[in-house]
């Protein structure tokens, strides 16, 4: 198995994220960019295998060389650009169009690696969330017919989702991301997974309100009756999307406490109603163990992988809960 760290580690932090899982025994990384796979080869020094799914694009190809980085060739350019440089990846198209050669460029790509090593040969699912998607039976066979013309490479086609699927889509190597992150990656089924991603924010005021008093930006939500309200310093400028406008919420003292009215850009204001915790400086959880990625994601409207990717560095990335 191996760990994808892209879009700093889907948000998480590259560094802590890379050197976290190395200690748990990942000894093989996928960034997107070589500008991503650089700041992991600092991070864990030369043992570990570093793939760079966009592959070469042109100058970097003596920077990857130099940094032993791995690149996955996506065309048969990127193949020709990188010409035995070392060990390289290739990238089959089985449906997705959008990386990776078609089947008739395979048998060129097959002449100019003969003297390169192929570490792999991987293609990718357009489908996997829906495990029962006809989709992905196709690509399955697509795959298996083209990893003929490279006996001797090793084969990986799964990321989190298709791993899932069955063990017919396993081959040598998953590229695991979001599973690692705390979604299983499916459209329904949610896996329940330990959340590696905690996103908590502290309440700076709270509130007395009467009824008839409305909340924030466009007053979109009125009260109905007395309520106590929490001003809890986490925006959309923070990344918690402002399409949780009504919609999210946070946890305070074991219970859900509902979002009022608009995400503003640093501030958020939730019901605290009947909650003896709510005070300054009290912390609200907003992602993590109570507020699961997957949830909150279906709430803003987006997928686990857009919520996580969104939250800024003005979220501080302590890797530990304090
Ligand atoms: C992002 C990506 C992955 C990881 O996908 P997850 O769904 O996060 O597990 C694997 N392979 C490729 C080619 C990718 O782009």
């Amino acid at each position: 198995m191996a760990a994808v760290v892209k879009a700093d580690a889907y948000g998480l932090g590259a560094v802590a994220t890379s050197r976290a899982l190395a200690q748990a025994g990942a000894r093989t990384f996928f960034t997107a960019t070589t500008n991503e796979a650089l700041v992991i080869r600092k991070a864990l020094g030369e043992g570990p295998q570093v793939f760079v799914l966009n592959g070469p694009t042109g100058a970097d190809a003596e920077t990857m060389k130099g940094a032993r980085l791995t690149p996955v060739l996506n065309s048969l350019e990127q193949v020709k650009l990188w010409a035995a440089r070392g060990p390289a990846a290739l990238h089959i198209d089985t449906g997705m169009n959008r990386l990776g050669l078609g089947p008739e460029e395979l048998p060129h790509a097959a002449v100019a690696l003969r003297d390169t090593t192929l570490a792999l040969v991987m293609s990718h699912l357009a489908c996997a969330s829906s495990p029962a998607h006809p989709m992905n039976e196709v690509q399955l066979k697509r795959f298996i017919d083209a990893a003929t013309l490279f006996p001797k490479a090793p084969r990986s086609l799964a990321a989190t989702a298709g791993a899932q699927i069955g063990a017919a889509y396993h081959f040598d190597l998953l590229r695991v991301g979001v599973g690692l992150y705390g979604s299983g990656g499916l459209d329904e089924n949610v896996m329940n997974l330990a959340c590696a991603a905690i996103v908590d924010a502290p309440i700076l005021q709270v509130r007395n309100v009467e009824p008839g008093e409305t909340f924030g930006y466009g007053a979109t939500f009125a009260a109905d009756k007395k309520m106590r309200t929490a001003t809890v310093s986490l925006g959309y400028a923070d990344g918690y999307l402002r399409s949780l406008s009504g919609h999210g919420y946070g946890v305070l003292g074991g219970a859900r406490r509902p979002i009022l009215g608009r995400v503003s850009m640093d501030l958020v204001i939730v019901d605290v109603t009947g909650c003896d915790e709510a005070r300054e400086g009290a912390m609200v959880e907003f992602l993590g163990p109570s507020a699961k990625l997957d949830e909150i994601a279906a709430l803003a409207g987006t997928a686990p992988y857009e919520l996580l990717t969104t939250f800024a560095g003005t979220v501080r990335k302590t890797g530990v809960r304090a």
